[in-house]
């Protein structure tokens, strides 16, 4: 089964993106299998290297969206893209649009080691 740390990996890691075109939320949210069963709403790439992301768990601790206190600030800001699906987007046919930005990432971590399981907000 596909661990929490690995599913994160999987939704919100792409050291090597962004390609830079209108088309990648449209194809990453897809080729992440984040198009199954129905379109997930909004998801955020981030595109540095995983140890960078990982180190965030040991900075700025901070409460999460949900109340929960396991949620950390990056130090630095990131290079990420927000996927957002389209208001006219109709499962199957999941339609998104893709917004490069460059912000402070925060993540829920968990675990020993403790790492990154969920995105929680950029700022
Ligand atoms: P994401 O929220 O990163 O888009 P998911 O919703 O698929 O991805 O998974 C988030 C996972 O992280 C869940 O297993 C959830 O239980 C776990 N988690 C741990 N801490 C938190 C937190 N503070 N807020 C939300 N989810 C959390």
């Amino acid at each position: 089964k596909e661990s929490r740390a690995m599913k994160f990996q999987r939704q919100h890691m792409d050291p090597d993106g962004p390609s830079n075109n209108s088309n990648y939320c449209n194809q990453m949210m897809r080729r992440r299998l984040m198009t199954e069963g129905r379109c997930k709403p909004v998801n955020t790439f981030v595109h540095e290297p995983l140890v960078d992301v990982q180190a965030v768990c040991l900075q700025r601790n901070i409460t999460c969206k949900n109340g929960q206190p396991n949620c950390h600030k990056s130090s630095s800001s990131m290079k990420i893209t927000d996927c957002r699906v389209t208001s006219g987007s109709k499962y199957p046919n999941c339609d998104y649009r893709t917004s490069q930005k460059e912000r402070h990432i925060i993540v829920a971590c968990e675990g020993n080691p403790y790492v990154p399981v969920h995105f929680d907000a950029s700022v």
